[in-house]
């Protein structure tokens, strides 16, 4: 039998329910976390959004919608804190644990050997229980048999929901929902669906034939039809191989078409990148860099070097012809990312240029200090450093 193995949680207005837990008096009554002086809200209670408060949203405006609005300010370290004591009781479930966010992620029950859907919902019911008995933080769950539609049902029912979709039955749990619950249908997306093309919920979607949706959402059309149908087949990534490499990415502002800006940025990733890898005291081996249209299709391409390192320089060669070999479409560009795996530690290693690496090692720490200090970042050090490959 199938099982819905696959739980995305996602915690309740979040920083609002680490305050009331500490709180409790201020519990049912408008209030929200911000800041006050030019700040925004970052999080509101279920009595505050009934009032018209939401996030984010300027402070000032939320006091003037809500006049009678409790305004809590930031509580530096409270929410990391309860964000790693919610999901250390998740992981005494399950080693698989994807934290995705200080107040979401996604839990993969395969390795559980539970036998039947009843079983998992009484456990994850049971889950709930204890993060509310425990840390007094509501959460809401989605159980599925994958990330996308786990993901689509925990914001069903907030707060406190639980909704499980039976393994086989995706298409039908989203074919009545809005077309705005589909990630990456943002507000603007859904009004231009529903105006221009009549797709309002999901099912008008579905219904549309090959060559309208082609019409309608270009070369992205078969993703989006899959995402339609809930159709989705991406690993719970644990934290572990999250550590396991660095990222970085940027979204534009406007579509880029321009390989010299799109290089330009991606070597910034590489020169802010680098440093991190060093003084975390890791080499890496692998870069990949990753493009993305406008209309969500990406591509990647990576690279490994033959030994692992945490200098720029071996890097640098590597971007120009990894972009090149991703950006194939020649379309312009909505994001940019670049990402270093084959994470290694440092100290382990033993290499040929030692020596010389550790010359340029030295420098680039000096360097690395001096930007820390604020100074602008007068030395690129890829670029002052590049001259020969250190291995
Ligand atoms: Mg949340």
């Amino acid at each position: 039998m199938l099982l819905p193995t696959i739980v995305h949680l996602d915690a309740d207005a979040f920083f609002v329910s680490c305050e009331l837990a500490l709180k409790p008096e201020l519990r049912g009554t408008k209030c929200a976390v911000g800041g006050r002086e030019r700040g925004i809200i970052s999080s509101a209670s279920y009595e505050a959004r009934a009032c018209g408060v939401y996030t984010p949203m300027p402070t000032a405006r939320a006091l003037k919608v809500c006049p009678d609005l409790i305004l809590l300010p930031h509580t530096s370290g409270l929410y990391g804190k309860v964000s790693r004591q919610m999901f250390d009781r998740c992981e005494t479930l399950t080693p698989l644990v994807q934290r995705n966010s200080i107040d979401e992620g996604y839990l993969d029950l395969g390795p559980c050997g539970f036998h039947t859907p009843a079983e998992i919902e009484a456990r994850i019911r049971a889950l709930q229980q204890r993060l509310w008995d425990d840390l007094r933080i509501p959460v809401s769950f989605g159980i599925a048999a994958n990330k996308l539609v786990a993901q689509i049902a925990s914001k069903l029912r907030k707060p406190r929901g639980f909704v499980v979709v039976p393994p086989g039955t995706e298409a039908e749990f989203l074919a009545p929902l809005p077309v705005g619950k589909l990630p990456g249908v943002g507000a603007k997306t859904e009004a231009a669906l529903g105006e221009r093309h009549g797709i309002r919920l999901v099912r008008d979607l579905t219904a549309k034939n090959e060559s309208e949706l082609k019409a309608i959402f270009g070369p992205g059309w078969r993703e989006m039809l899959a995402v339609a149908r809930g159709q989705d087949d991406r690993a719970v990534e644990t934290e572990r191989d999250d550590a396991k490499s660095y990222s970085q990415q940027e979204t534009f502002a406007r579509d880029v078409a321009e390989f010299p800006e799109i290089e330009r940025v991606a070597k910034g990733m590489v020169d802010e990148l680098l440093p991190k890898i060093r003084a975390d005291g890791k080499r890496v081996r692998t870069m990949t860099v990753k493009i993305r249209y406008p209309d969500f299709t990406q591509e990647a391409h990576g690279r490994s070097l033959e030994s692992a390192t945490d200098l720029e320089a071996p890097f640098y060669p590597l971007v120009a012809p990894l972009l090149q070999a991703a950006w194939k479409k020649r379309r312009p560009l909505r994001l940019v990312s670049v990402r270093f795996s084959g994470v290694e530690d440092g100290s382990a290693q033993l290499e040929m240029f030692a020596q010389t690496d550790e010359k340029r090692r030295r420098l680039a720490g000096v360097l690395d200090k001096l930007n820390d200090r604020g100074r602008s970042r007068v030395v690129r050090h890829g670029h002052q450093l590049g001259g020969k490959e250190g291995g």
